[in-house]
């Protein structure tokens, strides 16, 4: 598999965007929010990586895909997400793709009470988004492929793997 992001430079620029997010909410009650599963790695390491307090909780958000690259309807859980009445939470997701997953997890925890919301994404593909959305922090840009590692799966495989590959070269739609 080829290699987009090895595990080094994917490990400093997590780091740079702690130090980012600390600056940004020093004093103030922090909620980091991970969308699973594709967050998993990037939360871990985001979260330890920030120096300041902060609390840590999960939600669920998937477009089946199966053996397929391509989404389908955007399934949510957000049934075991802390409370984040009156603090600040941060949206977590491994990548920024049309942006539906995203701007609709916004929306949904924007009704629970927050004192603000950003969001933070690991990667952001260029030139596929299709809701106007822009994430607070992004990790690296990358080309239109459809990848997978640390955390980004293809039919359940290869989350697992430190570093980002390239699954497949032929996908430019
Ligand atoms: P969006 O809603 O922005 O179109 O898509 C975001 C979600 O689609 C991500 O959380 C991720 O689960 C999935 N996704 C988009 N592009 C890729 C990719 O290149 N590789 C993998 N493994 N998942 C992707
Ligand atoms: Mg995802």
């Amino acid at each position: 598999m080829e290699i987009l992001i090895d595990s080094d430079r994917i490990q400093s620029r997590v780091a740079e965007l702690a130090r980012l997010i600390e600056k940004d909410y020093e004093d103030r009650p922090l909620t980091i929010i991970g969308v699973m599963t594709g967050s998993l790695m990037l939360l871990a390491d985001l979260a330890r990586s920030i120096r300041i307090p902060s609390r840590v909780g999960v939600i669920q958000a998937g477009s089946y895909r199966g053996k397929s690259t391509d989404a389908g309807a955007l399934l949510i859980n957000d049934m075991f997400i802390p409370d984040v009445s009156g603090r600040d939470v941060i949206i977590l997701d491994d990548i920024l793709d049309t942006g539906h997953t995203l701007s609709a997890l916004c929306d949904l925890i924007a009704q629970r009470g927050p004192a603000s919301i950003r969001t933070a994404v690991l990667l952001r593909k260029i030139g596929r988004q299709i809701v106007p959305f822009e994430p607070d922090y992004v990790g690296f840009e990358i080309p239109n492929r459809f990848v997978v590692g640390y955390g980004l799966d293809f039919d359940d495989d290869f989350r697992h793997l430190p570093y980002i590959g390239i699954l497949s070269d032929n996908l430019d739609d």
